[in-house]
């Protein structure tokens, strides 16, 4: 954003008496909010209800039953197959820092009793890129899935496949989508959860395919970014373009569901869409 474009800041943005890190500001209305109140509130903005990113371990304490979160495939670690530089250093750094393995954290949970997989990406780890270890930790929870007749859930916020990882990040599209095919075969539903920012190969693989897509209040939808596809397309874009209300509008996605409502609606559609066992 340029400068001259930055909204004007608040009186109360410049106390100076405040102890550094314990208030954050709303990047949409300007307020100042307590990260104990924030935190408190779902990462949700309690004065313009702009939804902050939540990381994977505060999504499936929010969504899961309690005690119900069961993580499989614990331990998957990138290799670096294309020996791209610093990129060993750069994943050990990021795994000491976030407490990751990589940008995605899968398992067995219920939602309101009913039982399901689910696989959570987490931005906080390369920006929620894809390389092997995501791609392979999201076909193994559909394979497990199949195997013990669970629902599929997966809740996207990636910046796209992950570009140290060459082709070997984009054979994850196909394979996520092959592993999801199969779960079609054996009627069971996947439901696709899109949070800010959902784009580049997770878009145009798992991500836009569930039975239902829901997607988050205001969160970006896209492949490529704003900038590129206007210099690419040579035309001005909508207003509200690659947000999830522009994607409802022209049908990408199915509804747009508040943090606060997520656990009851995927509770509630689950119990629709899973097979009668006789
Ligand atoms: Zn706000």
């Amino acid at each position: 954003m340029g400068i001259f474009s930055k909204p004007r800041l608040r009186s109360h943005d410049r106390r100076d008496d405040m102890p550094e890190g314990l208030w954050i500001k709303c990047p949409d209305c300007g307020a100042l909010i307590h990260m104990l109140e924030l935190k408190q509130n779902l990462q949700v903005c309690p004065h313009c209800t702009h939804h902050f990113l939540m990381d994977s371990r505060e999504r499936i304490a929010l969504l899961a039953d309690e005690d119900s979160f069961e993580e499989t495939e614990i331990g998957l670690i990138s290799a670096n197959p294309l020996a791209f530089t610093g990129y060993a250093e750069k994943t050990a750094s990021l795994r000491e820092k976030t407490g990751l393995d990589d940008a995605a954290i899968t398992g067995r949970l219920s939602i309101d009793g009913q039982r399901a997989m689910i696989a959570v990406m987490d931005f906080k780890f390369f920006a929620g890129s894809m390389g092997s270890v995501v791609g392979e930790k999201i076909t193994r929870a559909i394979e497990m899935a199949i195997a013990e007749k669970r629902g599929v859930i997966i809740v996207s916020a990636s910046s796209g496949a992950r570009m140290q990882e060459g082709m070997l990040s984009l054979m994850q599209m196909a394979k996520t989508c092959g592993a999801l095919a199969r779960l079609s075969e054996a009627h069971l539903p996947y439901i696709s959860l899109l949070t800010h920012p959902t784009t580049g190969g997770v878009t145009a693989s798992f991500a836009t395919i569930g039975d239902i897509n829901l997607a988050e209040p205001k969160c970006m939808i896209g492949f490529a970014g704003p900038r590129v596809v206007k210099e690419t397309t040579h035309q001005n874009l909508p207003p509200g373009f690659q947000t999830a209300e522009f994607m409802l509008e022209h049908g990408l996605i199915d509804s747009i569901v508040p943090r606060s409502q997520l656990r009851a609606r995927l509770g509630t559609l689950l119990a629709y869409m899973m097979p009668v066992v006789p």
